[in-house]
């Protein structure tokens, strides 16, 4: 696994979430042999980390409380309203865990093919909240490969009004971020793990093979 030194050497840019139960619960789910419920249940509890991670310089302002005690001031999330939004398939292993620590934010798709011939990616869902433009948004895949869904889904949110948009995925290639970085210098990008390179098929070596796959027990 590459280090934040060894990608700044390759020019690229991302923030690693090193903490152990991250780490531990990743080898977990690399595993060939786990269960697709308990490689979502891992899926769901690294999320929390992620979107710990991800969320980490919100804004807060104090805000008069009473506790049984005495009246204080005390601090609470003051920022933008947020806004998860799931690239599918698999980015929707990632949203539930995103949920659980911030039940409040609205939720949003995309949905996007690659044509085989063109090979330009074909968007076939498009539905997120209003109001993009005044939301933080955070942006959830799994497995950041080739980039090429990442970077469409973004764009075409751009084209839909966000400007603050921060990227969340589990592993992720270098020659993923690097082309991720170009495309979208503006949008911080948070991984579990930076693996070794993509392989001929554009999977993600080591990597977990296909997280659709493994997340909803398909093939
Ligand atoms: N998508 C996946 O699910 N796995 C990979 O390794 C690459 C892309």
């Amino acid at each position: 696994m590459l280090t934040e030194q060894d990608l700044l050497d390759k020019g690229i840019k991302a923030t690693i979430v090193r903490h152990p139960l991250v780490q531990h619960k990743l080898t977990l789910m690399r595993r060939k042999e786990q269960s697709s419920s308990a490689f979502r249940a891992l899926l769901r509890e690294i999320s929390w980390l992620l979107c710990y991670e991800v969320t980490r310089d919100l804004p807060l302002v104090d805000t008069p409380i009473e506790t049984p005690v005495q009246a204080m001031d005390a601090p609470m999330l003051g920022g933008k309203k947020l806004a998860f939004i799931s690239i599918l398939r698999a980015g929707n292993g990632m949203l539930d865990g995103m949920l659980d620590v911030i039940p409040s934010a609205r939720v949003g798709h995309v949905g996007l093919y690659r044509d085989p011939e063109t090979l330009q990616a074909v968007e076939y869902y498009y539905k997120v909240p209003s109001n993009m433009e005044d939301r933080l948004i955070v942006v959830v895949d799994p497995m950041l490969a080739t980039a090429n869904s990442a970077i469409s889904a973004i764009t075409r949110l751009k084209q839909g009004g966000a400007v603050d948009i921060r990227f969340v995925c589990l592993i992720s290639a270098p020659e993923g971020i690097k082309a991720f970085n170009d495309a979208h210098p503006d949008v911080p990008v948070v991984t579990a793990a930076v693996d070794t390179k993509l392989n001929e098929h554009g999977y993600i070596v080591p990597g977990l093979g296909d997280a659709g796959d493994r997340i909803f027990g398909t093939k």
